[in-house]
């Protein structure tokens, strides 16, 4: 795409992952020639992980960077245009449609929106430098990793306790570690965590550091008086702070889906996931979307990639409906 990319594109995909590069495999195979503006954090979340051991072909395994490489030479082998940039702002509201990328104006008849999500994180320094290392946002993905050991979940809502109840599976203990006193998650499934022997809670707790250099070796906790820990800290009150040790610290404290750009363009749920209907459409007519971004129940690389290839087939036979 230079700066005078004045003509209308058939079709521009938007993301990276495992949803986009899909997308753009098939739509570039059925001569579409599709724009792909795969964001600034090209590859997606996969560039975060080391093994991904549950993706059909790699019988064993592949690093998460090395796979989104394949993916996106695939795309490229069959014509896609690839652009590594966000798009920052689009008009649904006429056809064709109207995208902003690096204050350049892109226009297109039909769009694939496969922007995915983002794994909340607790910021700090050692869980970022640890991320694939004992830390992780995805117990389905990398519970396996931790068959005889000791892990953490952080998190009080239903994902916590599902992750947690997974997570016995493998680990011989598994700590659920909640900055409040009351929990989230649904009764039922607090109540099938309490009964499991192998999971622990610690509310009123946080963690404020992963202690580890190379793998996850424990965590520096703080425990707060019952009730609210920034008052309780602003108020003076002592806090109780201890080294525990695990091997593995895994992220439940929810998804943010990457649809700032999408606002008042087409409907997305109270949390910002896309709605979809009649499989892969959005509330804009000629408007797809494919992945994590619409999708808060699976959140797979093998479902994104699947959800991909069902928006590009929508998405073709769409722009050839119009074509008549
Ligand atoms: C640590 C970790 C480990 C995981 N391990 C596994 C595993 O082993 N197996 C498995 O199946 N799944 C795994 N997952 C889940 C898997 O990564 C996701 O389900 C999958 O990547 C979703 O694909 P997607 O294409 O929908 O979105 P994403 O992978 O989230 O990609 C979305 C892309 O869109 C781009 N984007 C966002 N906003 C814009 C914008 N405005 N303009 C342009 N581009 C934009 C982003 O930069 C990103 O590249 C893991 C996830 C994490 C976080």
């Amino acid at each position: 795409m230079g700066a005078q990319d004045t003509q209308v594109r058939d079709l521009v995909i938007v993301g990276s992952g495992p949803a986009g590069l899909t997308a753009a495999l098939y739509a570039a195979r059925a001569n579409l020639k599709p724009l792909l503006v795969g964001g600034y954090q090209f590859g997606g979340q996969l560039m975060l992980t080391t093994d991904v051991e549950n993706y059909p072909g790699f019988p064993q395994g592949i690093q998460g960077p090395e796979m989104m490489e394949l993916f996106k030479q695939q795309a490229a082998r069959f014509g896609t245009d690839i652009v590594e940039k966000d798009v920052e702002k689009v008009d649904f509201s006429q056809r064709p449609f109207q995208l902003w990328v690096d204050g350049q104006h892109i226009t297109a008849k039909c769009v694939i929106v496969a922007t995915g999500a983002s794994a909340k994180w607790l910021n700090i320094e050692s869980e970022k430098r640890l991320q694939g290392k004992g830390v992780s946002a995805c117990a389905t993905c990398d519970g396996f990793f931790f068959r005889g050991k000791e892990v953490a979940v952080v998190g009080g809502g239903d994902t916590a306790m599902e992750e947690a109840t997974f997570l016995t599976r493998f680990a011989t203990k598994v700590t659920v570690i909640h900055r409040r006193e009351e929990f989230k998650a649904s009764r039922i499934m607090l109540d099938r965590a309490r009964a499991n022997p192998r999971i622990g809670f610690l509310p009123n707790t946080e963690v404020t550091e992963v202690l580890g250099k190379d793998k996850v070796e424990g965590l520096r906790l703080v425990r707060h008086a019952q009730g609210n820990p920034q008052s309780q800290m602003h108020m003076g009150h002592k806090v109780e702070q201890w080294d525990m040790p695990a091997e593995g610290l895994f992220l439940a404290i929810g998804h943010q889906p990457n649809t700032r750009f999408l606002e008042g363009q087409l409907d997305l749920n109270a949390v910002g996931y896309i709605k979809v209907h009649n499989f892969t459409r959005t509330s804009v007519e000629g408007v797809f979307a494919a992945g994590d971004v619409q999708d808060p129940r699976y959140r797979q690389a093998v479902t994104a990639a699947g959800a991909g290839c069902m928006a590009a087939l929508d998405a073709e036979k769409w722009l050839e409906e119009q074509a008549h």
